[in-house]
């Protein structure tokens, strides 16, 4: 099933009709704009993992991952898994965020940052999952922007991981040090296909992140962030990835040999923000009546949704003759648009419309 960035709840529909009888469904709440929250339960073993997608409804990937990967765990070849495991999935679980492809909910809510006080009737329906499912793993699956490297100056962070601390201390608690070693595991097995792609997330501890909450309660929860490989906008490369990590995952349990030391999980590169979508070198830049000659512009692309599908909009960021930044692209501006002065104001959109069809990109 191709799809792309955005992911409206409609086109979950026809994917939940071709599912097989072995995969039950149903609803198990609404969301603020009253649409259906599902979960779908597959295998039947005696390991349970929760697994839920979209909290953040314009982070789709790893949604698309689980549509790859759902098939093939209720495929004939993958019978050992379905005896061994319980996979609890909510595809969406802010439907009406996957709708207008916002991070945030209807009422303009971070699920993420709601999991102690539960406004939210998204909150409510995980955190009633969990308590009554009591899991033994959870898959907390995420998306994460273009910005980030692996490592300080390292290579673009197309997937990251995080084992989410319990307290302030960060201790490493048991549940936790079982989540960092299925993340060495997981890094390991990726590394061949995304050589220092592979990121750590930031382990401040945040009671409000459900990770961290689910962490404290006792649960092994890997939260997965789906990052940016070059060229590759509409994410199947990382989507790909990450379907093959889930397979990893249930095999590398499966197998409970998977005893690594914790400094491998921190030899993992922490992400830092080194990144830009694009620089364009050798642009005349006009700021505060002032011009400057032969300048280095960085661009972030903005998400936006027209017409049912996300365009990506350049939006200016810095200029300065060296910038101390990684490009996922870099463009010799062409002769014929060396006259040109741009107009710098730091997060507004180029409006320059030959600049504009400079930066675009396939989506
Ligand atoms: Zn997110």
């Amino acid at each position: 099933m191709t799809t792309k960035r955005y992911l409206p709840p409609s086109a979950l529909y026809s994917f939940f009709e071709g599912l097989p009888e072995t995969v039950s469904r149903k609803v198990i709440g609404r969301s603020v704009n009253d649409l259906p929250i599902s979960l779908l339960t597959l295998g039947k073993g005696k390991v349970k993992i929760l697994m839920w997608s979209q909290m953040h409804g314009n982070e789709s990937t790893t949604t698309r991952a689980l549509l790859d990967f759902i098939p093939w765990f209720v495929d004939t070849p993958q019978k050992h898994l379905q005896e061994a495991f319980t996979l609890c999935v909510i595809l969406q679980l802010n439907p009406d965020g996957a709708q207008a492809y916002t991070r945030l909910n209807a009422n303009g809510i971070d699920l993420n940052r709601d999991a102690v006080d539960l406004t939210q009737p998204e909150s409510k329906v995980l955190h009633d999952l969990y308590t009554l499912e009591k899991p033994d793993y959870c898959l907390n699956l995420h998306g994460q922007r273009t910005l980030f490297a692996a490592g300080k100056m390292g290579e673009t962070a197309s997937i990251s991981f995080l084992a989410p601390s319990a307290d302030e201390a960060r201790t490493v608690t048991a549940p936790r040090k079982k989540a960092m070693q299925l993340i060495v595991e997981l890094k390991n097995g990726l590394q061949d296909a995304l050589p220092n792609q592979i990121g750590r997330y930031d382990d401040a501890f945040n009671p409000n992140c459900v990770g961290d909450k689910f962490t404290q309660l006792g649960t092994p929860t890997v939260l997965f962030e789906a990052g940016h490989v070059p060229n590759d906008y509409q994410r199947e490369t990382t989507r790909r990835h990450l379907f093959k990590s889930f397979g990893l995952l249930l095999e590398t349990l499966l197998e409970d040999n998977f005893d690594h030391p914790t400094e491998a999980y921190y030899a993992i590169p922490e992400n830092v923000k080194d990144f830009v979508d694009l620089i364009i070198t050798g642009v005349t830049v006009t700021e505060d009546g002032n011009s400057y000659a032969e300048q280095e512009l960085a661009i972030h692309y903005k998400e936006e949704l027209r017409d049912d599908a996300i365009v990506f909009l350049p939006e200016m960021k810095f200029f300065g003759v060296k910038l101390p930044l990684k490009a996922h692209k870099k463009i010799i501006l062409p002769e014929e648009l060396k006259n040109i002065s741009l107009q710098f104001k730091k997060d507004n959109l180029l409006e320059n419309l030959d600049f504009v069809s400079l930066c675009s990109i396939k989506a």
